[in-house]
């Protein structure tokens, strides 16, 4: 094709491992290329160049989505003692998502992606759900205690200069627990701004939710710094954008989840985020329909699947199977940072290109044509809907649609892109 559409600016391309990596090529060559004239900067982050490279490939990466502002990473191989048996590791080196996150100081947000003939759980959400989760501290950092008997416990900070300042935790009238927590506040600014400027990207409100009523001192550190920070950064960009900030209680909040139309980002604090990211993920539909974005607080963005290599599906592979994974989320990995790059580049026909990528794809689901991952889900709507199950002689309808394999359905989507 001659009209191809021309970037400004590349993107940070940070490749993986598994079958992954082989979708990721594939998307590249089939969904890509043929319209968009692609300028990267290429990191290969599959394990034997991580190994190879000392893991400073991985680091060299996170500085160019640093410099370049957007990336978008595959899923990557977090080693352990199986891998370094399978690939005869030297050592082994943290997740290359632990090392990102830490080096661009950044905040996961994940974002379920919709097709309408596949029902959320929670029958009354309409729109997506966005999790923020805070990752610092709370219970991932806590020291803790087993009290043997009795005695009293106490918290006891002594500053840099010496002095000392002290609270009763428990006065122990016999053996028991105890633990203790801490946060930063430059950490919960930055959670709060990565919420904030996320949220105005993705053109959504944004709820925070904690137990300040409780936890007066720690919780109300929090509903403190978020209010200083829209008031003071984001009210005024979020009022030009027909958008606000609703802060409540927990437990409210998740009252008002399951029973709301969806269609927020919700800013959750560690713990309440590592639950309610899994319960919405579940209840949204399958782990393949979820993506995964890290935002800096200096507006830095890297798009990413939220899943896994799928390593088993990779070893079929070896074998010679046409596996049936699902690359929907890795396709809306590539379209985050397209349109990323649009948008901050000015190249609103690369913006367009992604949704029309983005589009293609909902439409060959909504047709029918899909991964077995789906079909389960389908299947189980139609289960809970005996009726639909018969025509109107009462028989039974005709044998269950049949799964595409990957290719296939990279292919369905391409035919959808060539069409319109
Ligand atoms: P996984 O790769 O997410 O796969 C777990 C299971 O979920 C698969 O076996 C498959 O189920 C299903 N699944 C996930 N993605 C799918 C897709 N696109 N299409 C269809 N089915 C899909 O998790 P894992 O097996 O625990 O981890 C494998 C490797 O990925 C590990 O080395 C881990 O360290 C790494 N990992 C990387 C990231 C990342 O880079 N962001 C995140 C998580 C894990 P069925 O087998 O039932 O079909
Ligand atoms: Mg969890």
């Amino acid at each position: 094709m001659s009209n191809k559409i021309e970037m400004k600016n590349p993107i940070a391309e940070l490749d993986g491992d598994e079958m992954t990596r082989i979708l990721w090529a594939l998307i590249k060559e089939k969904l890509i290329h043929p319209w968009v004239n692609l300028k990267t900067e290429y990191y290969d982050l599959g394990l034997e160049n991580r190994d190879a490279t000392n893991d400073e490939v991985t680091a060299e990466s996170a500085r160019a989505i640093q410099r370049l502002g957007v990336g978008v990473k595959c899923a990557t191989i977090t080693s352990n003692a199986a891998r370094k048996k399978e690939y005869n590791l030297e050592v082994l080196h943290p997740s290359p998502n632990v090392t990102i996150r830490a080096m661009l100081d950044g905040t996961v947000f994940r974002k379920p992606i919709t097709v309408s003939s596949i029902k959320p759980t929670v029958s009354t959400w309409k729109k997506p759900i966005v999790i923020g989760r805070h990752a610092y501290g709370d219970v991932y950092k806590a020291v803790e205690m087993r009290i043997p008997g009795p005695g009293k416990v106490e918290l006891v900070y002594t500053s840099a200069g010496g002095s000392e300042e002290r609270i009763t935790v428990a006065e122990m009238k016999d053996s028991g627990i105890v633990q203790a927590m801490h946060n930063l506040d430059d950490s919960i600014k930055n959670f709060a701004r990565a919420c904030f400027l996320y949220a105005l990207d993705e053109k959504l409100p944004v709820w925070f939710a904690a137990k300040d009523t409780i936890l007066k001192t720690y919780d109300g550190r929090f509903v403190e710094i978020f209010d200083d920070i829209y008031k003071g950064e984001f009210r005024e960009k979020f009022s030009e954008a027909g958008l606000d900030y609703f802060y409540t209680l927990i437990d409210d909040a998740v009252a008002r989840v399951v029973k709301g139309e969806g269609g927020f980002l919700w800013a959750c604090k560690n713990y309440d985020g590592d639950v309610m990211s899994d319960m919405v993920a579940s209840a949204a539909g399958s782990l393949a329909m979820m993506t995964s974005v890290l935002v800096s607080p200096s507006g830095v963005f890297e798009y990413e699947a939220a899943h896994g290599t799928v390593q088993q599906h990779y070893y079929r592979w070896k074998k010679g199977e046409k596996t049936s994974t699902n690359p929907t989320a890795l396709i809306f990995a590539w379209t985050g940072a397209l349109a990323k790059r649009g948008d901050l580049d000015g190249t609103p026909e690369l913006v367009y290109f992604a949704k029309r990528l983005e589009n293609a794809v909902l439409s060959a689901i909504e047709d029918g044509e899909m991964t077995r991952d789906l079909l389960s889900l389908k299947d189980h709507v139609g289960q809970r809907d005996p009726q639909g199950q018969r025509d109107q002689n009462g028989l039974s309808s005709p044998a269950p649609q049949a799964a595409l394999d990957s290719w296939e359905f990279l292919d369905a989507v391409q035919r959808r892109m060539m069409d319109q």
